[in-house]
């Protein structure tokens, strides 16, 4: 068996790649050790976010947005997704200042973003009551989707319907390289011969490179979120809400409210020091560190930590030393390629970043600015390195511009 390119991985990010790769006219096979979006793409919270730390990681979160609303035009499959807008909130002078800077950064940048209320904020939110001192931004430009299995089904379709084969339950077990050329892709039930070969495999992303002798800069960061049941006080469609000083983000889900936030301390899992067999459902979750996230909103959206939990959900992000994807060729294999370094924002930003590995794979050159990302920007990293920097980027989601130690 022959393909143009083999994507490792059916998440956001490989069905991403492999659906523009397919549209740019590549025969294209993807494969997955499971199902399709089972790991971290169908447990996220389906958030997309315009305000970005960076001008680069800001074009590529509107450019997603962009083409989520547009996915039915250019990818031929329909996708519901939810125009609710966003708030930030803020809550202490330091979180109230570092917003004030996002605004000037992030309008510079095109992004339709302006100051608010509080009662702005308490009268377009059902959910939500802030009271006190406090300083909001509004996004109207930021959207949600509700179900974000519904991305991955939308594109496994999409690839299918451009003519990309999408294998689940086919692990991939080896990468055949020689003269420095990756060659082909051994699977349980086959080897594939291919002239490209995107590592999209989220969380095993290291793993699946390692078998081509290859390196990805990436820390496995656990994240979780909580459902509440229906609660009639939670207008669905209603804006998203991050409090950045809590670092807590809410949205209407299912009737209900959704809750998740980025503790400091959070749980690193290496995949690679678990058992073969170890996928998301392996990752054990703790309520008590959404409790605590949640109670610190309890003032503002006392449903978050007040009503009965219907749904509790977590599963891995790919942290990577600096905070940014990690996408382009990989050091030292020519002909395999990476799509990873989610930094929690893998999901929202997969339809941008797999137009751009795609185009950066099939055009022979980076799109504007995104050589940025290669990994060949990291030197050596330790492992414990990797961790370190890891868990840091991750407790600083909402407050990247806080004081780097590094
Ligand atoms: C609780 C939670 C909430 C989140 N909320 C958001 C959000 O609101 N917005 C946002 O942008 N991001 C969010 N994220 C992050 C987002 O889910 C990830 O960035 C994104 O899903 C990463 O996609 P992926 O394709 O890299 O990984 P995955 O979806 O994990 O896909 C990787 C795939 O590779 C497969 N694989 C692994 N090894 C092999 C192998 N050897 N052979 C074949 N296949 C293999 C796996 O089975 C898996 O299906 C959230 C994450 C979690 C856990």
């Amino acid at each position: 068996m022959d393909a143009d390119v083999v994507v490792i991985g059916a998440g956001a990010l490989g069905l991403s790649t492999a659906l523009h790769c397919a549209l740019a006219g590549r025969s294209v096979i993807v494969l997955d050790r499971h199902q399709a979006g089972s790991q971290a793409s169908g447990r996220a919270a389906g958030l997309f976010k315009s305000v970005q730390a960076d001008e680069l990681r800001t074009r590529l979160a509107r450019r997603s947005i962009e083409l989520a609303l547009g996915f039915g035009d250019w990818a031929g499959e329909p996708l519901e997704v939810e125009r609710s807008g966003s708030f930030l909130l803020a809550r202490t002078p330091a979180h109230a200042d570092y917003l004030r800077r996002e605004l000037a950064q992030s309008a510079g940048w095109g992004v339709d973003l302006e100051a608010a209320s509080l009662a702005r904020l308490g009268e377009q939110v059902s959910y939500c009551s802030p009271a006190g001192e406090g300083y909001a931004l509004w996004c109207p430009e930021d959207v949600y989707i509700e179900e974000p299995m519904s991305l991955v089904q939308a594109y496994a379709a999409a690839c299918r319907r451009h003519g990309a084969e999408v294998a689940e339950d086919e692990p991939v077990v080896g990468l055949e390289v020689t003269g420095g050329q990756v060659r082909a892709v051994q699977t349980e039930r086959r080897r594939i011969t291919a002239r490209a070969v995107a590592d999209a495999a989220g969380a095993w992303v290291a793993q699946v490179a390692s078998l081509a002798g290859g390196e990805v800069p990436v820390a496995p960061v656990r994240h979780q979120l909580l459902i509440t049941e229906p609660d009639q006080g939670v207008v669905p469609g209603d804006p998203i809400v991050r409090v950045v000083d809590a670092a807590v983000y809410l949205r209407p889900a299912r009737g209900g409210l959704m809750a998740g936030g980025f503790e400091t301390g959070a749980l690193p899992v290496d995949p690679r020091l678990q058992p073969a067999s170890f996928s998301t459902d392996d990752v054990p979750l703790d309520a008590g560190v959404l409790r605590k996230l949640t109670d610190q909103v309890a003032a503002e959206a006392p449903a978050a930590s007040a009503a009965p939990v219907a749904v509790h959900r977590g599963g891995l992000f790919t942290m990577s030393p600096d905070g940014r994807f990690v996408l382009g060729p990989v050091p030292g294999v020519a002909g395999l390629w990476v799509n990873s370094g989610c930094n929690g924002s893998g999901f929202s930003s997969s339809p941008a970043l797999g137009e751009a590995l795609a185009a950066w794979i099939t055009g022979g050159e980076a799109p504007a600015g995104v050589a940025e990302l290669a990994p060949s920007r990291f030197g050596p990293v330790s492992a414990e390195t990797l961790v370190t920097r890891g868990l840091w980027q991750y407790a600083h989601y909402y407050d990247p511009m806080a004081p780097d130690p590094a």
